[in-house]
């Protein structure tokens, strides 16, 4: 799913008002590249081995990506967020967290387009928010166990 290459982030952040820091666009170019949602913590060590920055200034602009919709942050179970890109190239689709070392993959979104309408229920309803989460065991830790 890392499609960043899609993406013009320096437009983007442009859109939204917002001036493109190097640390900005790093936040954006490493969620775009990641093959599944990250913890901040993550984000912050990738950044981390390229240049010297404030925990609290990634774990900010973090939030502030996520309030303007640019960002999203996976509720799941568990005590860390987990962040992915929520461009046009990035639709909402389940995710599936292994119980045992927490890991969250990005399933496809196909399913989900197709029950779309369905999920509305018989009598309309507006449906702003899809949220499918799949948990059991990830294949490394079944190797392990
Ligand atoms: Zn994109
Ligand atoms: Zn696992
Ligand atoms: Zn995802």
């Amino acid at each position: 799913m890392a499609m960043s290459d899609h993406c013009d982030f320096p437009r983007w952040l442009a859109q939204q008002g917002l001036r493109t820091t190097p640390v900005r666009l790093a936040v954006l170019e490493i969620l775009g590249n990641a093959p599944r949602a990250l913890r901040a913590q993550e984000i912050l060590e990738i950044i981390r081995s390229q240049r010297r920055v404030n925990k609290v200034t990634v774990y900010r602009i973090l939030e502030d990506f996520t309030r303007r919709g640019m960002v999203r942050k996976l509720a799941l179970e568990g005590l860390v967020n987990h962040f992915e890109l929520a461009c046009e190239h990035h639709p909402p689709h389940p995710h599936f967290q292994c119980h045992s070392c927490r890991e969250v993959q990005c399933l496809e979104p196909v399913a989900l387009n197709r029950v779309w309408t369905e999920l509305r229920g018989p009598v309309g309803n507006r449906a702003d928010h899809i949220d499918i989460k799949i948990e059991g065991l990830c294949h490394k830790c079944r190797e392990i166990s």
